[in-house]
């Protein structure tokens, strides 16, 4: 079922409740594709309901980036939402989430801002902002929805991390479950964005996952300095690549890393031509 207000979401969510069933809530921005639909797999299992919400946030976007043109298939998520048993979809416009004319300066709205030792560095340090409008949208939609689950990806893993992090310090009755990274064979992350990838743009897209799958390697054969695992990312960059970032950082509190561990994630950020992508890997995960 596919509703558009909130008020709709509240009516179903009160049924569920005093039936007593467990709800899964997975925040999307629509285009669904595999990665997100491994999510709803997980919660359609793990849940007795499963809301997904399609809902291409505006103040999450940075002045200039991509909000305009962002994928909007909502018949197609409807689609799959439905062969994958959601319950129910709910994708509001701006207004219903942010209110009539939706100001969204932050003098007029009440923001959730994490912490900044968290902001300040990865996709925060480009993108200002971007997970002050995260944690507020995200915050919207657990009060709206009320679940006991909500599922999110591995992919955005420092949003990840943020989320957990706020869950913990505003002592929201909520779980947060993270499901790993979905990729294409060719071992591309799967992504919305990548429907602005050519053919050619995707094979130089490869760079990201290959990259971090040699830099795991080279851990796995013994290679703990981070400074030399940085240096081996040269030989797969070339001039259609735009580093952005390559970083060595705890799992849990995003601390830099000089000696890599278990607990280090990689993470990167590239360009190729106008098309920023993101992807990351864990060390100690096998
Ligand atoms: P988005 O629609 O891009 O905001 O993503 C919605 C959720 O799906 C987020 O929790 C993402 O981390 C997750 N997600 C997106 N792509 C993938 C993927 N390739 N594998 C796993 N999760 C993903």
């Amino acid at each position: 079922m596919l509703v558009h207000t909130i008020k709709e979401v509240r009516e179903k969510v009160k049924e569920w409740k005093t039936q007593g069933l467990t709800i899964g809530l997975v925040p999307t921005m629509g285009a669904l594709h595999a990665g997100h639909k491994s999510l709803i797999d997980k919660s359609v299992e793990k849940c007795d309901k499963t809301v997904v919400s399609v809902f291409v946030n505006p103040i999450q976007f940075c002045p200039g980036e991509d909000l305009d043109k962002y994928p909007r298939t909502l018949d197609e998520d409807e689609r799959l939402c439905n062969e994958a048993g959601v319950d129910l979809i709910f994708a509001p416009s701006p207004n219903e989430m942010y209110g009539q004319g939706h100001i969204l300066s932050n003098d007029f709205l009440t923001y959730v801002i994490p912490p900044y030792f968290y902001v300040d560095k990865l996709c925060g340090k480009s993108r200002v902002g971007h997970f002050d409008g995260v944690c507020t949208v995200v915050n919207k939609l657990f009060n709206i929805v009320q679940p006991d689950f909500g599922f999110f990806g591995e992919k955005d893993r420092q949003q990840l991390i943020i989320l957990k992090k706020m869950v913990k310090d505003l002592n929201i009755p909520i779980q947060i479950i993270p499901c790993p990274i979905v990729r294409e064979e060719s071992g591309l992350a799967l992504s919305s964005r990548n429907k602005y990838l050519s053919e050619e743009d995707k094979k130089e897209a490869l760079a990201l996952s290959k990259i971090l799958f040699n830099i795991k390697a080279c851990y796995q054969k013994g290679i703990t300095d981070c400074n030399a695992l940085y240096e081996t990312a040269f030989s797969y960059l070339n001039n259609h690549h735009s580093l952005e970032y390559l970083e060595f950082r705890d799992a849990e509190n995003l601390e830099e890393k000089t000696i890599a561990d278990n607990n280090t994630i990689v993470f990167i950020a590239l360009k190729i031509g106008n098309v920023r992508l993101i992807d990351n890997i864990s060390l100690g995960d096998l």
